[in-house]
């Protein structure tokens, strides 16, 4: 058995000096992404792996702390960008879906979560106790806008372990014990960062969230401009994350790489332009 479907969305895009993305990039200005994976599994329905960018955080972003999070970056996510307008164009509405796997809970993978009030919310442990503990000026410090998590985060919310160990390179989990989405530990970039790996008909797909922001990290070996070590949780972890990346492509190559703020892959996987997406199978 395997899942119906699976779509990638772009929510938003910003401006961003490349070289920040890879060491071998220009300082000229290039746009970075908001990528979100929609899927629906026979059994367990409408899964979304995060909810990317969404137009609340200009509002949540107004005033003072979060205000310092729009002055480092800047999206421009428009309402009919956001993930639930465009599910809503694809026949799917709000209240149908599940269940939201969460990468990390930084604002730019969270910022549509309210829009789905009815999920079930997944994700790491570590990604929901910091989310549980970060509040005012070290929360925004760490890419974390509380105001986009729901009340009632703590009912909704289900933190679950990669403790396989029968994935070379990652410890994972096996999200439906079904084989068909499995939860894989990235750590790294942010508390308990996770990537997921699924496939639809004949692709296979290595969603890795913000493990690398560039596909040419895991390609070529061009790691971040050292400048976002401040933004990075943990550089030595992620910098072993990427290598472990890098191997596990080269084994199972029939993977397709998806970085969630990746211009190759938005290209590659969004035929069209902005909010014309691909339907993977
Ligand atoms: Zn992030």
């Amino acid at each position: 058995m395997g899942i119906d479907w699976c779509k990638i969305y772009d929510t938003g895009r910003c401006k961003v000096p490349e070289r920040l993305l890879f060491s071998g990039g220009s300082w000229r200005t290039i746009f970075c992404h908001a990528l979100t994976v929609a899927l629906r599994h026979p059994r367990h329905g409408i899964v979304l792996f995060d909810t990317g960018v969404a137009p609340r955080i200009e509002e949540v972003t107004a005033h003072w702390p979060n205000r310092m999070y729009r002055s480092v970056v800047q999206f421009d996510c428009r309402p009919e960008m956001s993930l639930v307008r465009q599910l809503q164009g694809d026949g799917v509405a709000p209240g149908d879906v599940s269940l939201i796997v969460f990468s990390h809970v930084h604002a730019d993978h969270v910022g549509g979560l309210l829009d789905f009030p009815n999920a079930e919310i997944v994700l790491s442990q570590d990604a929901l106790s910091f989310a549980r503990k970060m509040r005012g000026l070290k929360a925004v410090m760490n890419a974390y806008l509380p105001e986009l998590m729901p009340a009632d985060l703590n009912a909704r919310s289900r933190a679950v372990a990669c403790g396989d160990t029968s994935l070379s390179y990652f410890n994972s989990f096996d999200l439906f014990g079904d084989g068909t989405v499995r939860l894989v530990d990235l750590p790294g970039h942010a508390p308990g960062h996770i990537g997921m790996l699924t496939s639809a008909g004949e692709k296979r797909y290595f969603f890795v969230a913000d493990a690398c922001w560039h596909s040419r990290t895991v390609t070529h070996g061009e790691l971040p401009h050292r400048a976002t070590g401040l933004i990075v949780y943990d550089w030595k972890v992620m910098e072993s994350t990427i290598c472990r990346i890098r191997k596990f492509l080269a084994s199972q190559p029939e993977h397709n790489l998806v970085p969630s703020h990746c211009p190759l892959a938005t290209e590659k996987y969004l035929v069209g332009g902005r909010g014309d997406v691909r339907q993977v199978v």
